[in-house]
């Protein structure tokens, strides 16, 4: 059998979006499943649309996933050069073919004729199609458009009253009259071809043998199984995965809101690229049999287990509920030297610590953040978890104040200032249980009656982490201040 070999075809259009993600993904995951290859291809004719560093951030995006491929843009390979811009003597080749064998025509319609024809078909009901008025031209004719200064487009002429059935892997056969489509052009104007051409020519010459898109793409499909047809091609196997929903089930748009869409915003927020690769494959795919239930896959697992036959055809919801669980569980078992890595932009940009903590600092912030690891569903959540160790004074919550005007409180606060202004040396966990101990001892108060004022006094909060690594970490001075403050200031704090 032939090696498998699949692509992914962005155009240079924008940054790398969570459904092209999605595509290079399944893609990907398709030929790794079958030791093939996988082409990563610029597809940049629409120059109008094209934006200057997106080719570099899709390459970016999909680097930082995990997704690797064996031809592109930067590795080069034997199909060569893989940005449709650098090959259109290739499509005009093929083009001069379709031409040759009568499959291809010259158009010179202006596009207000064009549209003054299609308001006319929109006006009496009918679906618009081109007519077909420049299929019979003369040569005589075509030479008088050419005097009135005219540059033709080139259709393909579409064959009458075939029945197309096309084989895709995700939706089984789907059926499409090529009556219902009008001839359509291949090349534009300026010579430049149109997608649908330019695809056909593409993936036939890099005997891509299995075309994974989106549901988008179907529509296409047609046209572009005509054209394999008239240039001689095989056809390959298609894949259309299903659309994806925004969490209101209503279909995603660029515009939406809702969802963040773009890989590169998952990164800065500190998503790990494991969990997005993770729930990207979830995005319209299950694995079969007993692993059906499974939610947590490595990319390894996923090259083992991908197939393109359980990709399902049913609309794939954005949920991001998910998609934190699935990053708050590989935050967790990430190091605390990892996280710490992504945490320091974040907080260093709120102020909080120095750009390149060195020495002490880092030490001190890797112990922060691996007192809040657990609850991070994305790291740059550090920065709101950790305002109270940065602020003068707690925000002393109600159920706090509510805490702090039990009876024993003003007693245990003294305690523990007279112990802490004793203390000398590195005030460590250990070191802050031994002088909680002391404290129980001296008041008589123990458990909740002792610690939950403590905890409520230095961080105004009554749940929170660690409290003797919370402690720790403030450091002697800061959670001094705060007990004096409270005993001080207490009527004004409790209100
Ligand atoms: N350049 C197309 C896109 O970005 C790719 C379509 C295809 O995969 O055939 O949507």
């Amino acid at each position: 059998m032939a090696e498998v070999r699949t692509r992914y075809a962005p155009s240079p259009t924008g940054h790398l979006h969570i459904g092209g993600a999605r595509t290079a993904l399944f893609s990907y995951l398709w030929a790794r499943r079958n030791n093939g290859s996988f082409v990563v291809r610029i597809e940049d004719t629409d120059v109008e649309r094209n934006v200057a560093d997106a080719e570099q951030k899709q390459l970016d995006g999909l680097k930082w996933l995990g997704i690797d491929w064996d031809e592109s843009v930067d590795v080069g390979g034997p199909h060569a050069p893989y940005r449709s811009m650098e090959r259109v003597d290739l499509y005009q080749q093929h083009l001069q073919k379709l031409i040759d064998a009568g499959h291809a025509y010259p158009c010179y319609c202006t596009a207000e004729e064009l549209d003054e024809e299609r308001q006319k078909q929109l006006a009496e009901g009918v679906a618009p199609k081109y007519s077909g008025r420049c299929r019979h031209l003369t040569e005589a004719e075509r030479e008088a458009f050419r005097r009135e200064g005219r540059t033709p487009s080139i259709r393909f002429r579409v064959p009458e009253g075939r029945i197309l059935t096309i084989h895709d892997e995700v939706r089984g056969e789907v059926r499409f009259e090529s009556d219902g489509i009008g001839d359509f052009i291949i090349q534009r104007p300026d010579g430049r071809p149109t997608y649908n051409f330019a695809v056909v020519v593409d993936d036939a010459l890099m005997e891509i043998t299995h075309v994974v898109r989106a549901e988008e793409h179907l529509s296409n499909t047609p046209r572009q199984v005509l054209l394999y047809e008239a240039l001689g091609f095989d056809v390959p196997t298609f894949a259309h995965a299903s659309l994806i929903l925004n969490p209101d089930g209503k279909k995603m748009s660029k515009r939406d809101e809702s969802v963040i869409q773009f890989i590169d915003q998952y990164r800065e927020r500190g998503y790990l690229p494991e969990s997005i690769l993770n729930f990207l494959v979830l995005l319209g795919w299950a694995p079969e049999g007993d692993k059906a239930e499974e939610e947590i896959f490595s990319k390894e697992e996923l090259i083992n287990l991908f197939s393109l036959k359980r990709v399902s055809k049913a609309p794939a919801v954005f949920d991001t509920g998910k998609l934190n669980w699935l990053n708050n569980h590989y935050i967790k078992k990430s190091s605390t030297e990892r996280i710490t890595e992504l945490a320091i932009p974040h907080l260093a940009k709120a102020g909080r610590i120095s750009e390149n903590p060195t020495g002490d600092e880092r030490q001190w912030v890797t112990r922060l953040v691996g007192l809040y690891q657990e609850q991070l569903d994305w790291v740059a959540q550090i920065v709101d978890l950790t305002e109270v160790f940065f602020r003068e004074e707690p925000v002393y919550s109600d159920e706090a104040k509510e805490v702090l005007s039990a009876e024993q409180v003003p007693e245990v606060m003294a305690s523990l200032i007279q112990q802490l202004e004793a203390f000398t040396g590195e005030l460590t966990p250990d070191e802050v249980k031994a002088l909680l101990k002391s404290v129980q001892k001296e008041t008589g108060h123990k458990g909740k009656k002792l610690f939950m004022p403590v905890r409520c006094a230095v961080t105004g909060e009554t749940h929170g982490p660690d409290l003797r690594e919370t402690i720790s970490l403030l450091g002697k001075e800061k959670v001094l201040g705060r007990l004096r403050g409270f005993l001080e200031q207490r009527d004004r704090i409790l209100g």
